[in-house]
């Protein structure tokens, strides 16, 4: 029997597991998939190794906070900030660059649309500020009205409460110039006008803090965590998929696998999707069912994995957005190529195409007319001008990913829409069965790696509360 039992090795679960272990907990991880890593793990195809889910670090002031609570070395991933972070493309209007430099930001806008410049500027100030307050309670264990209170960023509140496109409208931003500094927006497939205000503070962030990638990749993160798992003797179990979260009367009694196979524990922490384990896997009472079943999915959409001839110049990711329909799905091009120092000629050449499907439309669509639609993307003459010739290495398409990394409807978590924020995140305790602990990106669904590490510290740190230590 172990005291604890963590369904899913992604970054979330392996980090709850390492706090766990951390205390002297004996902890069981059961991963579905033969790997670890989950989303963030690294894909090998074509000789080479690509990052699989994440390419870029927003927030590396969570992340440091995150690496120092499981006791690992921020130092070791050799972090390199991206300074010509992206630009975006419309047909018929003006391309528009987004990077470190306020400055020569400021400027591009300026030439691109007069008077835009200094609402950047402005907007920056003015971000920078509601960004420094805000950033503590990322890490706060129970976000609410009090916290907002206690920290004094409750003046921030008007702010929480508007849509991003709101206050992008009130900043005085002309909608290209919106639609490009709210892009990560376009990434999670959702509009302006529904999208939570956080986002906001992403061109703040690169100015400040700014955005990083790893030497080695995005990857080389869940390795680190998972080396600390083993480190600290965590059980980590592959190829492992829990089917049930076993309860009685009095809560939570253990797991069973897809082999039959029964784990006991009187507590369970899941790192699958919040609304899979509440919908699937636990005896969750109807009124719990009836919210998550709500929740509004995000599709990880479909991408390529290509080696190009040539190595990419110019920005780290090129976006372009429909010029007829403002809602329509951005495509993007990921290159790590372009950053100073890759560690290989193979990862100089690599561009991965990208392309956001809403989760209706996903679900629409067959496999095989999601490969059809990947196809037709890269043979999208904006794709072919900016890659040039190429080789496709590999790809992954809602179903491949589901498949994959064993998601719900082949979607993540829920997407954090404008009215999810208000209404607030899925809590990490579960009450009924007692005993259950969510974490990773359902608690924290801003799809971030540093959310979901930061969620698995606070989700075994509410297990440790629950153990009165
Ligand atoms: C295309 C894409 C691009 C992204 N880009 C970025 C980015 O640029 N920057 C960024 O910070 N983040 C990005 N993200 C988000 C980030 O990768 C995720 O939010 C994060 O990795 C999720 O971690 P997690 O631990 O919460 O969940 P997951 O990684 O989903 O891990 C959950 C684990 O649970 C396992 N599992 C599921 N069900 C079961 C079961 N029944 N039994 C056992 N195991 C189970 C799964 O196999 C999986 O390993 C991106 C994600 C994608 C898909």
């Amino acid at each position: 029997m172990s005291d604890a039992i963590v369904i899913g090795g992604g970054v979330g679960g392996l980090a709850a597991a390492i706090v766990l272990a951390e205390r002297g907990a004996s902890v069981t991880v059961c991963e579905a998939s033969p790997f670890f890593g989950g989303l963030a793990s690294a894909l090998e195809a074509g000789g080479t190794t690509f990052d699989g889910g994440p390419y870029i670090l927003l927030d590396p002031v969570g992340l440091a906070w995150a690496f120092e609570a499981l006791g690992l070395d921020l130092d070791a991933l050799e972090l390199r900030r991206v300074h010509d972070v992206y630009e975006v493309e419309r047909e018929g209007g003006p391309a528009l660059r987004i990077g470190s430099d306020v400055e020569q930001t400021a400027r591009g806008l300026d030439e691109a649309y007069r008077g835009q410049g200094d609402a950047y500027r402005r907007f920056i100030e003015h971000s920078t500020r509601i960004h420094a307050a805000l950033t503590p309670l990322q890490t706060a264990p129970r976000p609410s009205p009090w916290s907002l209170l206690r920290s004094g960023a409750i003046r921030h509140a008007p702010f929480l409460l508007r849509s991003l496109g709101t206050v992008f409208a009130n900043a005085g931003f002309r909608p290209e110039v919106a639609d490009a500094l709210g892009i990560f927006t376009h990434v999670a497939g959702q509009p302006l006008a529904g999208a939570p205000s956080p986002i906001a503070l992403v061109p703040a962030m690169i100015s400040g803090p700014g955005c990083f990638v790893p030497r080695l990749g995005v990857a080389t993160i869940p390795d680190r965590v998972r080396a600390r798992a083993e480190e600290l003797s965590v059980s980590l179990r592959a190829s492992a998929r829990v089917t049930r979260i076993l309860c009685d009367a009095r809560g939570v009694t253990g797991v069973e696998l897809a082999s039959g196979e029964q784990l006991a524990s009187k507590v369970v922490v899941s790192d699958a999707s919040g609304v899979a384990t509440l919908l699937e896997l636990a005896p969750a009472p109807n009124s719990v069912r009836k919210r998550v079943a709500a929740l509004p999915l995000q599709s990880p959409g479909v991408a390529a994995y290509l080696l190009a001839s040539e190595r990419p110049s110019g920005p780290y990711l090129r976006f372009r957005l429909d010029a007829a329909d403002r809602d329509a799905p951005c495509r993007l091009l990921v290159r790590p190529g372009t950053l100073d120092d890759p560690p290989t000629a193979l990862h100089a050449r690599q561009v991965r195409v990208v392309a956001p499907l809403a989760q209706a439309t996903a679900e629409r669509l067959e496999a095989s007319q999601q490969d059809a639609l990947l196809d037709q993307i890269l043979a999208e003459p904006w794709t072919r001008a900016r890659v040039g010739a190429f080789e496709e290495a590999a790809r992954l398409t809602p179903a491949r990913w589901g498949q994959r990394h064993t998601l719900h409807r082949n979607s993540m978590n829920p997407v954090m829409t404008a009215q999810l924020m208000r209404r607030g995140r899925l809590p990490h305790i579960i009450d009924t069965p007692r005993g259950l602990f969510l974490v990773g990106s359902s608690t924290h669904p801003g799809q971030w790696v540093s959310f979901c590490l930061i969620s698995g510290v606070l989700g075994a740190r509410e297990v440790l509360q629950s153990w009165g230590r």
